[in-house]
């Protein structure tokens, strides 16, 4: 249902231009010319600015904080939105005129794709609307632009509007197969790098089960609400944000790499920083090593909490040599990694380690450009029996607001409600911000990116196209050594986890592994473990496209074996140490760029030409020497090329081969044969066929 703006301005005691410039400036598009508006942005509106529909919206809950508060969120939307504006106005940066017009592509008709900006100059020559009526439209909207100026997407889309001419914006129009691989760079691409600003880190909590994850996270959680908070219900939307120093942090609230490693399975890039929880009384632990694979893998820095130092038999140093062992050398023994020891049981230590998470943010330049459109990652979702599906979405970039139409993996729909860990209704999340929203039209899965599109046909028809391509394509069917090989086409390294059953053998296969060189590719063992090969496992050979190979051990239960099939990933068993590296040679030989040679098999004469069609022949031969065999390669020697050597005159290969009125594989020397040939040359009588194969000659690696 629509309002008309007329009505709400009536309400505010606003004109309704003054009203247009206020809905805008809530982050909400309105064509300039638009009478009505749609009754939830009219609400919002209402709510807002103070109209006397006020009172029937739901009240604000005062118990948030501040991190979240809104109107913190809001006054940032209006200075990006006021400083946007401003830009475009007063822009008369002569370099990005220069750099932008190769964005532009060629219009047809009345239609337009540019990217975020575009010079007037240019946008009179595209439209083919003349220079001055332009600049008269930019300033019937209040923007004061010369020619050489360039005017913003949004503000060439009003005047587009005005003067009848449809505009697409180029960037952010996401390729199907990236959504469907989940691979977000293409998405996250930003052409200014003027508009990118400081993000919060989003941070991870790895480790050893029972080493206190879950309750590191809750000491966070807790030691950082503000006042008034405390009394909210706190919901576990698989991610929250803290407050230090004024700075936010976003924490995956998953402990443990699970989460972690299956949104990386999907492509999805979520973490910035690793928090590894190691308790001090126990020290390094099988899952310890796993989650400083898993982070070493994905390349994400770690901050190593030693924790449990309440403890009397707490042995910090101890566990510093351990971690040490497996490549983490503290700071304060001249390593580089940053160790805290802390107890989460008393909250010790916790503020030190968000001190270090901003310092390793600062180095890391976390950056993301809020003025854009949202682009963001599915943390969980699930169906909620009131709300329908539900996400919690990771904005990556951009900023994602109510009402937006949006693509989810091979969903869609419209955001309906949107709110933060503690349930309190936003209408805007800027980037890095965790969200749970409401408004798909089925339930996503966690890793499924989501992109923010004009409308909602838009959203419906790009949802379309997904669920089309990925039946055709079944993207996902990617699968077993098929998975392996494009995992390493990219970069030339096999990744390997490799599970043992003892630690004696484990570093035998990982030593004669080490030694299979090759210039062209690279084997690295990415996790090597004593036991059997678990969920874990698989979904790290899932995450880095590798293979599980595990030696005198098996899946730890049916289950592991279900993913892996479910995951594609191929996982190998052995019994022999040699066995294992012999195939892994073989799997880099086939790996490397196979030659291909020509093995001569003989010569044949043809005799006649019994029946010719477009591209088939019937020929009579005599072999003359060798053999001719069936499916053979031919050369139809023909007469003497300049150095008095056979000249070829075409190709082609055998198609079925006779002799007698048998249908034979091979015909011997001195014998007649019938050959069906097939290729692009005429054959005549009186020529030569030289017939050959093709062989693949694989280097080998020693
Ligand atoms: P997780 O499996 O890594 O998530 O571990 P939990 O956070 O569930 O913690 C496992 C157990 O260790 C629980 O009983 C916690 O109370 C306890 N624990 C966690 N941190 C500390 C600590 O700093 N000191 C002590 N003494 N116990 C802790």
């Amino acid at each position: 249902m629509s309002i008309k703006l007329a009505d709400i301005a009536e309400q505010l005691g606003l004109e309704v231009k003054e009203l247009k410039e206020k809905i805008l400036e809530l982050g909400f598009e309105i064509a300039p010319r638009a009478r009505v508006v749609d009754d939830d942005v009219a609400e919002l509106v209402l709510d807002e600015l103070g109209g006397e529909n006020s009172d029937d919206a739901e009240p604000e809950s005062e118990d948030v904080a501040d991190v979240y508060d809104e109107m913190i969120a809001q006054e940032r939307e209006r200075e990006i939105v006021k400083s946007q504006r401003k830009k475009t106005a007063g822009r008369n940066d002569k370099k990005k005129s220069a750099d932008k017009p190769k964005e532009v592509e060629t219009v047809t008709s009345k239609s337009l794709e540019i990217g975020d900006s575009i010079s007037v100059k240019e946008f009179s020559e595209k439209t083919g609307v003349n220079a001055a009526k332009v600049i008269g439209e930019l300033m019937k909207n209040g923007i004061l632009a010369n020619i050489n100026q360039q005017i913003d997407f949004e503000t060439a889309q009003v005047i587009g509007d005005d003067l009848g001419i449809k505009l697409k914006r180029t960037r952010g129009a996401a390729q199907v197969e990236d959504f469907m691989s989940g691979n977000i760079d293409n998405l996250l691409q930003e052409d200014d790098k003027g508009d990118l600003e400081q993000r919060p880190p989003v941070v991870c909590v790895m480790g050893h089960v029972d080493h206190g994850k879950t309750k590191l996270l809750d000491a966070i959680r807790d030691a950082n609400v503000v006042d008034g908070e405390s009394g909210g219900i706190t919901q576990h939307i698989g991610a929250y944000q803290v407050k230090k120093k004024g700075r936010l942090i976003t924490f995956l609230d998953t402990p443990g790499h699970e989460a972690f490693t299956s949104m990386r399975a999907r492509g999805a890039k979520v973490t910035d920083i690793a928090i590894l929880v190691v308790a001090a009384n126990e020290g390094v632990k099988p899952q310890t090593i796993e989650a400083i694979n898993h982070a070493k893998e994905a390349g994400v820095p770690i901050i190593v909490a030693i924790n449990k130092m309440d403890l009397p038999d707490s042995t910090p140093d101890k566990v510093k040599a351990e971690l040490a062992e497996h490549g983490l050398q503290s700071e304060d023994w001249g390593g580089d990694t940053v160790m805290v020891p802390i107890s989460a049981l008393k909250g010790e230590g916790v503020d030190e380690i968000l001190d270090m998470i901003l310092l390793s943010a600062d180095m890391l330049e976390l950056k993301a450009n809020p003025v854009r459109e949202a682009v963001g990652t599915v943390v969980e979702a699930h169906l909620d029996t009131g709300l329908g599906p539900v996400a919690t979405i990771l904005v990556n970039t951009g900023t994602l607001k109510v009402m937006n139409n949006v693509i989810v993996g091979n969903t869609y729909g419209r955001i309906k409600m949107m709110c933060d860990h503690t349930g309190k209704a936003l209408r805007i999340a800027p980037p890095a911000t965790p969200v749970r929203i409401a408004g798909l039209n089925k339930t996503p899965k966690s890793g499924d990116i989501l992109q923010v599109v004009k409308d909602e046909k838009t959203a419906r028809s790009r949802a379309e196209e997904i669920n089309l391509i990925s039946k055709e394509k079944d993207f996902e069917q990617l699968s077993g050594m098929g998975k392996v090989l494009s995992g390493i086409k990219s970069d030339k390294i096999l990744r390997l986890v490799v599970k043992a059953d003892t630690k004696g053998s484990l570093e035998a296969i990982k030593q004669s592994l080490a030694k299979i060189k090759d210039e062209e590719v690279a084997i690295r063992v990415i996790h090597g473990g004593v036991g059997s090969v678990t969920k874990s496992d698989v979904m790290m050979a899932s995450a880095s496209n590798g293979l599980v190979l595990g030696f005198h051990v098996d899946y730890d239960s049916p289950h592991v074996k279900k993913t892996a099939e479910r995951e594609g990933v191929e996982v190998k068993f052995y019994s022999v140490i040699y066995a294992l590296i012999e195939e892994m040679k073989k799997l880099l030989t086939g790996l490397l760029d196979a030659e291909i040679i020509e093995v001569q098999l003989g010569r044949a004469q043809v005799k006649q030409v019994f029946l010719t069609k477009k591209k088939t022949m019937i020929l009579g031969c005599k072999v003359l020497g060798g053999k001719v065999e069936d499916s053979a390669k031919i050369k139809v020697l023909r007469g003497q090329d300049a150095e008095g050597e056979d000249a070829v005159a075409g190709e082609g290969k055998i198609d079925s081969l006779r002799k007698g009125d048998d249908v034979v594989k091979e015909v011997t020397s001195g014998n007649d044969c019938g050959i069906r040939f097939m290729g692009d040359i005429a054959v005549e009588e009186g020529d030569i066929l030289l017939v050959y194969k093709e062989e693949e000659k694989h280097r080998s690696i020693s």
